[in-house]
């Protein structure tokens, strides 16, 4: 960063009071130039404008509290066991005494002198004989600052060390920093300087000033990301290496035995435009489930095949993929073409034959999972990827995806109505088609949530929708759940089966299955031959068994809206009245909010920004996810906002200069690309 400050570049040893010891556990917590180390934030701060004093709190208290004093006397470290070192201290702030205990923390205990004045952090716990505070954070009292950083921590590395560490960095800039940021930037967003934000992320004057610092320094990784995403794919080779020939799409739809929606057209139609234009295709279909992406999809692999050329379509499941490559077969093989499946689970002869067909042309659609990644696949002619819930797949394997072929075309389709903020955090800056019609006929899901009790009428439910012939589904979490109270799928399908169920065909469904018995269910599922299918969410993404009208989720608690939304939308695909019940006995308010939101509406997207405001985007995407940005400051729970700030700003900032090269974005543009040099971060 020659531009920004060569002494922003130096490492850490140089730093007063570092040597190389202490920048190894610097290094531990990604600390090692002097820029890092200021931008190394404090994730709370503990505000001593207004101590408490000991005399007036109550002998235990729900809050931690601050407190300013001596420490009187240390007692000898007394080790209980291997493993287990308790240090005591007796602590003053003399309106009274509190003992302290450390656990394991003889190194921070060790540091502490008697006499000297420290500012306690914690919870009270004793009794009315004596305070105790178990396991404070202890800072140096003898500073006069009265907002406190607290700074996350690594072993042997304290919160003193890095302050005075920080103190010293910032002494050493003194102040000559460039900015990174136009100023026109800067003016308009009402931003403070970068000097000014290191000053007051680390030592506020107040709480909004540290807010303001915080604000600054979160803009500021969210706009070089933003810049980056936006960068890159204006300086990638976006030319498009096949262009198509428009032809009427009509002898693709009028085979089909529904007539599209107007959003599907619309959706196919921006497909087929995109394979004809000089730039290559990156689009998003974004649609509910049962929205019908799929026949989307079909129609642009059509229309590629007429072209002459090959697609791909990847799921991220063995279920999902047999499922498309019936439903690729059933609209696609009556019109001459010819669609093979590629799976994991393919015996080695078998997979053998069918790369090689592949390999020859023989195939015009390839559907599969991430086997359609090995390097053994090659195909005569791709041209298009189609990827089905791409968030599902680790940035690994997009890329690998990305690498066959010469630059193809790409659709991804995704269930998740993602807030366009995140879409673009996520995909990239890629284009987006909404399907939000319903194909007709369908009825909205009713949902009702339910404490356990009712689990008597609920099942008296599901055996009615059993009795007039038709499905349902009985969802619990994984199987490998081991926390009690958890109904666990295996048993729990043993329990259904042999007592409430009996007089019914029961199929069971779990992630650790074979793929050969997931099918074997799956088939019994969609013959009708299995009523009721007890499942993880395994079922969760593209099942299509449109008589199935009932779903009973248990712990439905456990499951963030997104997900319930998306196994829900499991029932409801035929022309019946399909029903949703949601057992949970989770009375929290949050929860009780939640069931009431998923009850009320079946609007994803509403779904998915309510989701988004309660759980934050980890959970939002599930657990499983891969492919979020990691960023150092920035929380996208709370800056949402501000990263749609940054991402307008730096569209404008883009459009303005494209190349990033004039002066005034210089120190941007050196930024931009080392963040994309180093790529894993990004999406
Ligand atoms: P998703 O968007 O969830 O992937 P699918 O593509 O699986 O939805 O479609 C859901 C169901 O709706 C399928 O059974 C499909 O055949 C049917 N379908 C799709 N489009 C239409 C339409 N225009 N009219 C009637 N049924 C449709
Ligand atoms: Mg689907």
């Amino acid at each position: 960063m020659a531009e920004l400050n060569d002494k922003l570049e130096r490492s850490i040893v140089y730093v007063k009071g570092v040597g190389p010891k202490r920048a190894e556990l610097f290094a531990k917590v990604g600390v090692s130039s002097v820029y890092d180390l200021l931008q190394y934030c404090p994730r709370d701060y503990v505000d001593l404008t207004s101590p408490d004093e000991l005399k007036d709190l109550p002998s235990e208290t729900d809050e931690p509290k601050a407190l300013r004093g001596r420490i009187v006397k240390k007692l000898p470290p007394a080790r209980i066991r291997k493993g287990l070192t308790i240090c005591k201290a007796v602590f003053t702030d003399d309106t009274d005494d509190l003992t302290i205990t450390l656990y394991n923390q003889e190194y921070l205990f060790a540091n502490l002198k008697e006499g000297e004045s420290y500012v306690l952090y914690g919870r009270l716990t004793g009794n009315f004989m004596r305070r105790e505070m178990n396991s404070p954070m202890i800072f140096d009292g003898g500073s006069p600052d009265l907002i406190i950083p607290v700074y996350p921590l690594t072993e042997g590395l304290s919160q003193n060390i890095i302050r005075k560490a920080v103190k010293s960095a910032l002494d050493l800039i003194s102040g000559e920093v460039t900015e990174i940021m136009p100023v026109h930037v800067r003016d308009r967003l009402s931003l403070c300087s970068l000097y000014t934000a290191w000053e007051n992320i680390h030592f506020p004057k107040n709480m909004l000033s540290a807010f303001e610092a915080r604000r600054r320094l979160i803009f500021d990784e969210l706009l070089i990301h933003s810049l980056a995403v936006a960068y890159r794919r204006l300086n990638e080779n976006s030319r498009s290496n096949y262009i198509m020939t428009p032809i009427k799409m009509t002898d693709f739809t009028s085979a089909l035995p529904f007539s599209l929606t107007g959003a599907q057209k619309k959706a196919l139609g921006d497909c087929v435009m995109g394979m004809c234009g000089t730039e290559r295709m990156n689009r998003l279909i974004q649609g509910d489930v049962g929205s019908g992406k799929t026949v989307v999809a079909a129609g642009a692999a059509w229309f590629a095949a007429k072209n002459g050329y090959q697609s791909c379509v990847m799921a991220p499941t063995e279920i999902l993929a047999a499922q498309h490559y019936n439903t690729f077969r059933t609209l696609l093989e009556p019109l001459g073409m010819r669609v093979c499946l590629l799976t994991g689970s393919l015996t080695p002869k078998k997979k053998r034959t069918v790369q090689q067909a592949l390999a020859e042309g023989e195939y015009d659609v390839a559907v599969g999972t991430h086997a359609l990644f090995s390097d053994n696949t090659g195909f005569s002619n791709l041209a298009l990827v189609i990827t089905d819930e791409q968030h599902r797949f680790g940035v690994e394997q997009r890329a690998a995806l990305s690498a066959k072929g010469r630059n193809p075309h790409r659709i991804v389709m995704s269930a998740t109505p993602i807030p366009r903020t995140l879409a673009l955090i996520f995909y990239g800056d890629l284009d987006i088609s909404v399907i939000d019609e319903l194909p007709g006929g369908r009825k909205p899901i009713e949902t009702y949530a339910v404490s356990g009790r009712m689990r008597e009428r609920a099942y008296g439910f599901v055996k009615k929708q059993l009795d007039e012939g038709h499905q349902g589904y009985i969802v619990c979490p994984a199987v490998d759940e081991s926390e009690l109270d958890i109904k666990d799928a295996t048993s729990y399908f043993e329990e259904l089966r042999s007592g409430e169920f009996s007089d019914y065909t029961l199929g069971l469904l779990h992630g650790r299955m074979s793929a050969a018995d997931k099918e074997k269910v799956m088939d019994g599922f969609k013959s009708g031959e299995i009523q009721l299918l007890v499942a993880t969410t395994v079922i969760e993404v593209g099942v299509d068994v449109p008589n199935a009208t009932i779903m009973l989720i248990e712990n439905a608690d456990r499951f963030g809206l997104s997900q319930l939304h998306q196994l829900r939308g499991r029932v409801g695909r035929g022309g019946a009245q399909s029903y949703c019940v949601l057992v949970t006995e989770n009375t929290s308010p949050d929860s009780i909010k939640r069931m009431k939101t998923i009850s009320s509406t079946n609007d994803g997207f509403k779904i998915a920004e309510e989701d988004l405001k309660l759980r934050g985007p980890g959970d939002f995407f599930g657990t499983h996810q891969h492919g979020l940005p990691a960023f150092k400051i920035a929380d996208l729970t709370r800056d949402v906002m501000l990263l749609e700030t940054a991402q307008k700003t730096s569209k404008r900032i883009i459009d303005d200069d494209p190349s990033l090269s004039r002066p005034e974005n210089a120190v941007l543009y050196e930024l931009v690309t080392r963040l994309i040099e180093k790529g894993s971060e990004m999406n």
